[in-house]
């Protein structure tokens, strides 16, 4: 942006308790914890768990902010608010109050200890490229160099139910 700021997309998803309300809650708590703008957020979606088919199904959304911080600075605040959500950090795949994923940030392609951006699954998932589809068809996935128009095409076969 012109005021030094990137714009990045975050991924959130919740599987336990009240999986809208957590997401909801997230948002929240990620316009409370400073330098981070929301800009836009996707609607939420009900889809089905990867892993484990003995979860309950997840709802998710995206969410496109505005921030000042750098990568991994923007990465350990996700981390708080997840863990000040009651994230227990277990099973990979496991259920989860809250999951919170830098899925893109700006056209920047980073690879560093713990963290990968684009997210290194976002290309072959519903859960996030439908959501992110919704308010970023046209952004590009530096990586693929493909719009995420063209990248959801990929994966509409996937069952991601919108549900507000
Ligand atoms: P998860 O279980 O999906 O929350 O994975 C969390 C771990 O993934 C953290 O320890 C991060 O260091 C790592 N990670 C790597 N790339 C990313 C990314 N783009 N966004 C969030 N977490 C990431």
């Amino acid at each position: 942006m012109k005021d030094g700021r990137e714009i990045a997309f975050i991924g959130i998803g919740s599987n336990m308790g009240d999986p809208t309300a957590n997401c909801l809650e997230a948002i929240t708590r990620l316009e409370i914890v400073g330098d981070i703008e929301i800009l836009s957020r996707s609607s939420l979606y009900k889809t089905a768990p990867i892993g484990s088919k003995e979860q309950d199904w997840f709802v998710n959304c995206v969410v496109g902010v505005a921030t000042t911080l750098g990568p991994l600075p923007l990465l350990k605040k996700l981390m708080i608010i997840e863990d000040s959500m009651g994230r227990v950090r277990k099973e990979k795949w496991g259920e989860r109050i809250i999951d919170l994923d830098i899925l893109l940030y700006g056209d920047k392609i980073v690879r560093e200890e713990g963290l990968t951006i684009p997210h290194p699954l976002m290309h072959e998932r519903g859960f996030v490229l439908i959501p992110l589809e919704e308010i970023a068809p046209d952004v590009p996935h530096p990586v693929l160099n493909m719009s995420i128009s063209l990248v959801a095409d990929m994966v509409r076969d996937q069952k991601v139910v919108r549900i507000g």
